[in-house]
């Protein structure tokens, strides 16, 4: 009963693949996937989930910064992987070594990789209203500079939509905006260079609401995952999402409290009337958020148990009254479902006041994962 321990996350790969396949089929069959596999894959784990989808045909990855690629590499998986951040120079003998491909922040960091002196593949950020990375689109001649610089190997172009998921009038105008601006960009290069490289720039909302465009790559993470950034999220494009991952821990014991007793740090909670709390073995350094303290429920053999009280580091507390079944040895379900109901990573992060790529991508390092799959050959 206790196979899988205090807490744990299970992955549902055959669930990955219908995501992957939905978005495919979204996108022009000139456009490939080039998923975001960053921050352990939103928390999901990047070795299973970057395998999962090699086993696919999916041959370009990005990620955040070099040790994300050396560890995709060290785990096997060929392909183009492209660091989307900035890399220390003192770091670039590694990307050589593991032929990662290395993003262009700006034309002077150019003339850094430049100066390293061996052939590094690179993609060449432009900045097209994120004012994050990449050169400014206006910029053309410093743009075009990076193309004279030996030593890079120029395979892409990218840039990045601020509000690619709002339905407001005003953000749709500068998403188009953006678009227009990164495609004169690309036109201006291709007519002063022959030398190919493959452009870019939607992520999953880019997809799932400009699903007309037709670049040589988009970059989804969040979608490919099976969730929303908001529970009440609309998309242009159809798309069931489907949860990769859920997240559950152990009841581990049970306390009956008379009306009037306190629990907790802070005995923040009071028992209104007679009581059955359950302790459960996962707490904030797992990735449930304190904020959710007294707010967020689980689930426990198809019903609903509020968290009361304040979630600790390692444990928390569920009011179980209306639960007279549980038991100790019990799976309590934060995200993913129980019975006929679902708990979904936006409707945590709703409750937490954040974003479903938060919760997901904190998700703690010590929760062992687990996968099911019916048709993945070693995953
Ligand atoms: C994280 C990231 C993505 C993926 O974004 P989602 O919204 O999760 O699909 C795409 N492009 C860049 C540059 C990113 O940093």
């Amino acid at each position: 009963m206790y196979e899988k321990g205090r807490a744990w996350i299970e992955l549902n790969l055959d669930s990955l693949k219908s995501n992957l396949s939905q978005l495919q089929a979204i996108l022009p069959s000139s456009c490939a996937l080039m998923p975001a596999v960053k921050a352990n894959a939103y928390g999901h784990g990047a070795i299973p989930i970057a395998r999962t989808l090699s086993q696919q045909n999916i041959t370009h990855f990005c990620v955040a910064s070099a040790e994300e690629g050396i560890q995709l590499r060290e785990a096997g998986i060929p392909g183009e992987i492209l660091v989307l951040g900035y890399t220390h120079p003192e770091q670039f003998e590694e990307l050589y070594h593991y032929h990662l491909t290395q993003t262009v922040v700006d034309a002077s960091y150019g003339l850094e990789i430049s100066r390293f002196g061996k052939e590094l593949s690179v993609h060449v950020g432009i900045d097209t209203g994120m004012r994050r990375l990449g050169e400014r689109s206006e910029n053309l001649d410093r743009i075009l500079s990076i193309w004279n610089l030996p030593h890079l190997k120029i395979t892409g172009l990218f840039s990045h939509l601020c509000v690619p998921d709002s339905p407001k009038e005003a953000d749709i105008l500068f998403t188009h905006r953006q678009i227009q601006r990164f495609q004169t960009v690309a036109r201006c290069i291709r007519g002063k260079s022959n030398r190919p490289f493959a452009c870019h720039l939607q992520g999953s909302y880019g997809i799932l609401n400009y699903p007309h465009l037709s670049f040589d790559y988009a970059r989804p993470g969040l979608a490919l995952y099976g969730a929303l950034s908001q529970p009440d999220d609309h998309t242009l494009a159809p798309f069931s999402p489907r949860p990769v991952l859920s997240l559950k821990a152990r009841v581990e014991s049970l306390k009956s409290l008379h009306a009037g007793e306190s629990a907790g740090y802070g005995l923040a909670y009071t028992a209104k009337q007679e009581t059955t709390l359950a302790v459960v073995s996962i707490g904030y350094a797992d990735g449930i958020p304190r904020e959710l303290s007294g707010k967020g429920s689980a689930l426990i053999r198809g019903k609903t148990a509020p968290i009361v009280g304040r979630i600790c580091m390692d444990q928390l507390l569920l009011d179980v009254s209306l639960i007279p079944k549980a038991v100790p040895g019990d799976e309590a379900v934060f995200i993913g479902t129980s019975g006929g109901k679902a708990i979904t990573a936006a409707q945590v992060a709703e409750k937490a006041g954040t974003i479903s790529n938060e919760i997901l991508s904190r998700l703690g390092s010590r929760l062992p994962r687990t996968i099911t799959c019916h048709n993945c050959p070693n995953a």
